[in-house]
């Protein structure tokens, strides 16, 4: 299981779900839970956005594949079915966003990881899909769910029923903060210079009222050094 705020390789993200990850939108991965890739970075496929200072992801539906007869899959309008009939990813979470919303069931649960540069990515925790619409990016209709970012959960099987009442929200790290942290500690521990195992972590902890939004209250730890922080706060 990723822990949140870690940081991880493309390999390492695909051994914390127990498969590789080919797709940004995987729905219900291993039944308890979705995972989806999302980016921010000015080059990325998708325009996913963070709102409410990082408390909400809306998130991009996704494109045609690109093939011989589909190669520019980006004037297309995103589909919701495959050619036979059933749903795709987009038309997936679509159903599960409307069924919530229409009080039919629980939200579904998703864990997002998020690509900061090449070969670079953090875990970001659970988030509720919420709600989903299609809308003209003036070319075409495309996909887009909005996401909230929930507590972190232990145990994805049982939470997920029962779960959504209990659950406080949460913000996540902006990129340009974990950017910026990268940046400034040399992609390193800030204690013992580690470059591997590494995490983003709050100086004055987030459940102390310490901020996510300032760089000066984020570094980078390594496993060792951020359980030993955790357990002296506790
Ligand atoms: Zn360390």
């Amino acid at each position: 299981m990723a822990v949140e705020n870690e940081i991880l390789s493309y390999f390492e993200m695909c051994q914390r779900e127990g498969t590789s990850l080919q797709r940004g939108m995987n729905f219900r991965l291993h039944g308890a839970y979705s995972v989806i890739l999302m980016s921010v970075r000015p080059n990325a496929p998708y325009k996913d956005e963070l709102h409410e200072e990082g408390a909400v992801l809306i998130y991009e539906g996704h494109d045609h594949p690109r093939t011989q007869d589909t190669p520019n899959p980006k004037v297309l309008k995103q589909p919701e079915y495959l050619p036979s009939g059933g749903f795709t990813e987009n038309g997936k979470f679509h159903n599960a966003a409307q069924q919530f919303k229409a009080g039919e069931k629980a939200p579904d649960l998703v864990r997002v990881y998020e690509k900061l540069r090449k070969g670079i990515w953090s875990y970001n925790g659970y988030f509720h899909l919420v709600d989903s619409w299609q809308k003209s990016d003036g070319t075409r209709n495309v996909f887009q769910f909005r996401l909230e970012a929930i507590e972190e959960i232990l145990d994805a099987t049982t939470a997920v029923d029962t779960s959504f009442h209990k659950k406080k929200h949460r913000r996540i790290i902006p990129t340009y903060v974990k950017l910026a942290v990268w940046k400034r500690d040399r992609g390193k521990c800030t204690i013992c210079g580690a470059t591997n195992e590494l995490h983003f972590d709050h100086i004055l902890p987030y459940s102390k009222g310490g901020t996510s939004l300032k760089v000066e209250n984020v570094q980078l730890l390594c496993a060792r050094h951020n359980l030993q922080k955790s357990a002296r706060i506790e």
